[in-house]
């Protein structure tokens, strides 16, 4: 038990995983830190549980495919291998599977993916190798460099980007939305579909301009989605362990009532229970816009142009999930996939998906609060760490977009949530058979569940805020607050709601590292050379 007068060097609120990175950065510079948490546990996003308890069925309920985690920087520099953590990169990464039971497969092999697009389009094939071939080295040297590091202003960046023939391409290439992007270079209604997934169901709206590079980008990313063997949990625990063997402590069932402020900068934080906790100095905040700058600070000590701001910051219309969570005698056989050797299994299977035309209904219903005809992802996580399971039973989860609001009221979803599980569980049989007589149980988690458990994920936001062209780079969350910091000295944001914004890749609790660690003179030796400079480089000045 940590005595209620303690003083550390500085305060975390939220100890999901940009919270913990942050914690173990500074606690490698000898910052003793303390991350203060509501829930029973670390980890936030990096949920799994066991349902029923002591079943020894494990389920992940929130994020669940990690996407290049193993190439993060920061899993790296925190030795998080040797801490015990492992992860899987399944070689059919995504397989969607079309009613006629025709695939589309993306490989970690780029042959083999050529080979899958070329059986709907040879153009298409073609045109991926061609954006993949261009856009690598564009990920590699400068969109990867610019998530990991704090933004420059759009202005700046556009000025560098200017000056070199990638940045050129680049900033040319992002002027288109996704959608654009996608009518213009594929041709082939299925593979468009399938590469819109990828950015209009799972990230940015796909009608933005000004984001037409994400496609490309994925297509020539290195790495594709990953899993944690043990379940995402696992990736909790070794933060965990990074951060308090360097001398963090975490504080759970601990929820702040407010941030301390003492001569206009912050000092420390009270907790619903009354209890004090001061920073020499700082206090970062990983919980959303709202929470920190209205919720946890009186209304004097915000200017109000920022707490306008904070006010207005957005959502992800279309980032809520729906889930529906099922303990199985034998994992789902999709008819589609029969021939398929066990080895070749696709980890990420996309159900319900057609035709590129179906996205615009998509985004129509979640508009209307209404529910979309069903396109639903996900996996079974046990045909690949057998561990998440009983021996010889398997788990297995499909998530679906839906609104947050059913006809304007979240709490409809009480009232409806078993009932659309069942639908769900109809339409996933259809394609998988088996599941009729497989089932042991199941249970679901709706939209409205996510914000409960996670009240950062505001709407059911698991992305933490909106990636329009106002809350993305420097400007996110909002114009003034996008360098991780606050208004007042030794205040600090590390969460999602800053750049590059939700998911699993750690990177805002990176930044936040680098730039805490620099205002207090402790120039951090494993901090990548600003990004300006990187950029500069590049430009061959
Ligand atoms: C259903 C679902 C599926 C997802 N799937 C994926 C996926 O497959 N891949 C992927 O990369 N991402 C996925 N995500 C998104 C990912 O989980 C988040 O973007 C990520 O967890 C954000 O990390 P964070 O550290 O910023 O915030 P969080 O992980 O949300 O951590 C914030 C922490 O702050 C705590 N907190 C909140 N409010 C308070 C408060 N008032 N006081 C104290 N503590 C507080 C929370 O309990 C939490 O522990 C998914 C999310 C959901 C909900």
């Amino acid at each position: 038990m940590v005595s209620a007068d303690r003083i550390y060097d500085g305060i975390i609120l939220g100890a999901g995983h940009n919270g913990l990175i942050l914690q173990a950065y500074a606690g490698r510079a000898n910052l003793e830190v303390l991350a203060i948490e509501r829930r029973a546990e670390a980890g936030g996003g990096l949920t799994t549980i066991e349902h029923p308890q002591g079943s020894g069925f494990l389920h992940n309920t929130h994020a669940f495919f990690h996407r290049a985690l193993t190439q993060m920087p920061w899993y790296r520099d925190l030795d998080l291998e040797r801490r015990g953590v492992r992860y899987l990169e399944p070689e059919r990464n995504v397989t969607l599977i079309l009613r006629d039971s025709r695939t589309l497969s993306w490989w970690t092999d780029l042959e083999r993916t050529m080979d899958s697009f070329a059986a709907f389009s040879r153009k298409d094939a073609d045109a991926l190798r061609r954006w993949h071939d261009e856009f690598r080295p564009i990920v590699e040297r400068v969109l990867i460099p610019e998530t990991g590091s704090p933004p420059l202003t759009a202005k700046r960046r556009r000025e560098l980007l200017g000056r070199f023939e990638k940045g050129r391409r680049l900033l040319e290439v992002s002027r288109l939305s996704p959608l654009e992007f996608v009518l213009r270079e594929f041709e082939h209604p299925v593979i468009q579909a399938g590469l819109l997934f990828f950015n209009g169901l799972r990230e940015v709206d796909l009608r933005v301009r000004g984001f037409g590079h994400h496609i490309a980008a994925l297509l020539a990313s290195p790495s594709k989605a990953q899993m944690a063997v043990g379940g995402s949990r696992a990736l909790a625990r070794v933060l965990e362990v990074a951060a308090t063997e360097l001398g963090g402590v975490i504080r759970t069932h601990t929820t702040p009532k407010r941030i301390l402020v003492e001569k206009n900068c912050a000092v420390g934080v009270e907790t619903t229970d009354g209890e004090i906790f001061r920073a020499r100095h700082f206090v970062a905040s990983s919980l959303n816009s709202q929470q920190t700058f209205l919720e946890l600070m009186d209304e004097e000590q915000v200017p109000k142009v920022w707490r306008e701001r904070a006010k207005a910051f957005g959502y992800n219309l279309l980032a809520p999930l729906f889930a529906l969570h099922l303990n199985l005698k034998e994992a789902p056989q999709y008819r589609a996939l029969e021939h398929v050797s066990v080895g070749e299994k696709p980890f990420i299977v996309i159900l319900g998906l057609e035709h590129v035309d179906q996205f615009p209904e998509i985004v129509r219903h979640h508009e209307a609060g209404t529910i979309p005809p069903t396109v639903m992802w996900g996996a079974c996580p046990t045909l690949l760490d057998p561990s998440q399971a009983p021996s010889g039973e398997h788990t297995a989860f499909m998530w679906e977009k839906l609104p947050y609001r059913v006809r304007g009221d979240p709490t409809r979803w009480d009232q409806i949530r078993d009932g659309y599980g069942r639908e769900m569980l109809d339409l996933w049989t259809h394609y998988a058979p088996n599941l009729k007589h497989a089932v042991i149980e199941g249970f679901t988690r709706s939209p409205l569940d996510i914000e409960r458990d996670l009240p950062n994920m505001r709407g059911g936001d698991l992305l933490v805020g909106a990636f329009t062209n106002g809350q993305i780079g420097h400007d996110r969350p909002f114009p003034g607050a996008g360098s991780y910091r606050g208004h007042l000295p030794a205040l600090y944001l590390c969460g999602s709601c800053c750049h590059p914004g939700g998911n699993v890749t750690g990177l805002p609790g990176y930044n936040a590292a680098q730039v805490i660690l620099a205002d207090l003179g402790l120039e951090p030796d494993w901090a990548p050379p600003p990004v300006e400079e990187h950029l500069r480089s590049l430009a061959g000045q």
